[in-house]
């Protein structure tokens, strides 16, 4: 079977069940032993409605097979493509049967999507020595929208890059391209009507993302000398929809509102609530000039994406200066409103009717909830799964991306080991784990889950290689989640496949994270470690209580013996506001050797190391005898760092006392993981 791309996978006591090595991973795959050689005399032959005929024939020309294409149906050495009314069991417009005969390999399907997804996994399978394996594969996506979205606001990236991406998601058979288009870090698309959007709003100071965030965070002149930016004209964004449409790829725009849009309210500032340039994010609700804008802006963006969805943001207004704008308070009193929050569902509403009128309908992040969800609208849930599942409650659609599993702006390996991110840390395993469906869902409910997506924000991502290295090959693993069928995922396997496919991608030219010396999870993190205090009690003291959000379990985090891992968002790092006060009590006196912890700081979000230490025992648990105090100069940096904090020596005690203090200057987090006594 040389050659074939087998590898065998042993479930308990089974047969080993041989897969090929195609991504995502197939419904059912049986194979009968044998290949299939495809040579230059292979014939293709594709029986389908001329529009998808053509997008197929045109695919498979530029592809590494170099088939004929027959003049009449061939009888052997073919490769049959052939749309049908019906295939097998195969319930998805996207589902194909690629059957593998001696005399050829035909695929089935009952749309061009699945006969090209068909395509695909003859193209994984024929990758390195142009042979099928015969047998038949039998194949449907587990949900219908397998998304990935591109923010090209914060770092510009241009057409080519965009295209290039839309080849390797349609080889992992993903079918949405959500392009993040305007943000603060400026607007990427050329409107007509609204030319200081793309002369002005779209250049900005700083040669990256961070060096204008913490700079002067203006906007220039296009042209103008050290202006970083870029657009895409409305005829690049024909192409890249009409390159997309050829990979059955739809592309999805997001036009940023009501917040997220300081770029066009210092272009456009009559459009805030204040009138000034560089005063806020939010547009004034208030003002019908707002949706004459954005009716006038969606015109055009309607007129070139075709796309069912049009997303309108939605997430993270400040809301601040409505509370005081007198347009905003007027429209309040004039719709009867008593939250400010109405105003964002206002819009969003008022928004969304406009959408509906012209045949397309609202997508937005799971902010737009606020204030009651508008009616036909679907939610893309990020701020964790809560969002997704209760607009699914509410009988809407939802659609995936949460930040623990799908933002691919999160380191993916040790941050020592790599380019500085945003932070977090999502690796390649965790993606793969990821399931959409709760298993408290109803049939019903699961119906109403769409998809999935995977988010590459792109504040910390300056260069395009760099962007592929955060998508490559997370993007995989998603792809399997949004495609692949639950038992049929296994990470070994799917491991193994990936690291072949990374060795493709290289090939193809992506620039990868490099899979195959990932250094994994921070040790103690995934496995358990011993030490004396773990299961004793832990004694809190109520002002220095650990903060809700960051309880990684509860009273009994510290001492569990479990490490945190690479980020403080994992649930295994415990965080406190004021300081760390916490007594163990070992519960009779024990000889002890060390009182250890591990602190993390990325400074980003306001996670720093402590700035003293103090250890003390006592065997009353009343008078406490100190051991050490330990200064530490809390020094602000990019990088994520681990320092531990103790003491070491000889003692006798049975309460252990652990006191951390802040430095005052930054303020913000102490993450602790383990009081680690020995
Ligand atoms: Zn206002």
């Amino acid at each position: 079977m040389a050659g074939l791309l087998l590898s065998l996978t042993f479930t308990g006591c089974e047969q080993p069940k041989e897969t090929l090595s195609i991504i995502p991973v197939p419904l059912n795959t049986e194979i009968v032993g044998g290949a299939f050689a495809v040579n230059e005399q292979t014939q293709l032959w594709i029986d389908a409605p001329e529009a998808d005929k053509k997008i197929l024939q045109e695919y498979l020309a530029a592809s590494p097979l170099k088939l004929s294409v027959a003049t009449e149906r061939p009888t052997d050495n073919f490769i049959l493509l052939n749309q049908t009314e019906g295939v097998g069991d195969i319930k998805s417009q996207e589902g194909y049967v690629l059957t593998a005969t001696k005399n050829g390999v035909e695929i089935q399907a009952t749309s061009g999507a699945g006969l090209f997804y068909g395509v695909q996994t003859l193209l994984q399978m024929t990758k390195e020595a142009n042979k099928v394996a015969l047998g038949t594969i039998t194949d449907e996506p587990r949900f219908e929208y397998r998304g990935m979205m591109l923010d090209v606001s914060r770092h510009f990236f241009g057409l080519d890059f965009v295209k290039k991406q839309i080849d390797a998601m349609a080889y992992y058979k993903l079918n949405r391209l959500h392009i993040h288009l305007t943000d603060a870090a400026g607007w990427r698309i050329e409107i007509k009507k609204y030319p200081r959007l793309t002369n002005f709003a779209a250049w900005r100071t700083g040669k990256n993302w961070k060096e204008w965030w913490n700079g002067d965070k203006k906007y220039v002149e296009e042209g103008s000398e050290g202006a970083v930016g870029g657009y895409f004209t409305q005829d690049q964004c024909r192409e890249i929809v009409e390159y997309a449409k050829k990979h059955y790829i739809t592309v999805i725009p997001e036009i940023e509102m009501p917040s997220h849009s300081e770029e066009v309210l210092t272009a456009y500032p009559e459009l805030s609530c204040t009138h000034v340039p560089y005063k806020q994010a939010d547009f004034c609700v208030g003002n019908e000039k707002t949706f004459e804008f954005l009716e006038n802006v969606l015109l055009e963006v309607m007129e070139i994406f075709p796309s069912e969805y049009i997303h309108v943001g939605g997430d993270e207004a400040s809301k601040k200066s409505w509370e005081t704008c007198p347009l905003c308070q007027a429209r309040m009193k004039k719709e009867g409103m008593k939250e400010i929050d109405e105003l964002q569902s206002y819009l969003i509403h008022r928004v969304e009717k406009f959408l509906n009128e012209h045949g397309r309908n609202l997508l937005g992040w799971d902010e737009i909830l606020e204030g009651g969800l508008a009616p036909n609208a679907t939610v893309m849930s990020w701020r964790g799964v809560e969002g997704g599942l209760k607009a699914i409650e509410g009988g809407h659609r939802a659609i995936m991306s949460p930040g623990g599993f799908c933002y691919f702006d999160s380191y993916q390996d040790a941050p020592h080991t790599q380019p500085e991110a945003i932070g977090g840390y999502l690796p390649l395993k965790k993606v793969y784990s990821y399931d959409p469906i709760p298993e408290t869902f109803t049939p019903e409910q699961a119906k109403l889950m769409y998809g999935v997506q995977a988010n590459l924000w792109a504040e910390y991502i300056p260069t395009p290689e760099h962007l592929e290295y955060m998508i490559y090959p997370r993007i995989l693993a998603l792809a399997e989640v949004a495609w692949s069928a639950v038992p049929n995922k296994d990470y070994d396997d799917f491991h193994a496949r990936a690291l072949k496919a990374v060795d493709e991608l290289r090939a193809k030219g992506y620039n990868t994270f490099d899979l195959k010396n990932e250094v994994g999870n921070r040790p103690g993190a995934d496995k358990p470690i011993e030490h004396l205090g773990i299961g004793k009690k832990v004694v809190y003291v109520d002002s220095t209580q650990y903060y809700k959000g960051y309880a990684a379990g509860g009273d009994d985090a510290l001492v569990n013996g479990i490490l945190g891992g690479w980020s403080y968002t994992d649930q295994l790092w415990q965080g406190f506001l004021n300081g760390v006060d916490v007594t163990i009590d070992l519960e009779k006196e024990t000889p002890i050797k060390s009182v250890n912890a591990d602190f993390m700081q990325i400074c980003g979000p306001g996670v720093f190391m402590p700035k003293q230490v103090i250890v003390s025992i006592s065997n009353d648990g009343k008078e406490f005898t100190e051991l050490a105090k330990v200064d530490h100069q809390v020094v602000k940096d990019d990088a994520v760092t681990f320092k531990t904090f103790g003491w070491s020596g000889e003692a006798n005690a049975r309460y252990v006392r652990y006191q951390a203090s802040h430095d005052e200057q930054f303020g913000g987090f102490l993450f602790v993981d383990e009081i680690v006594i020995k």
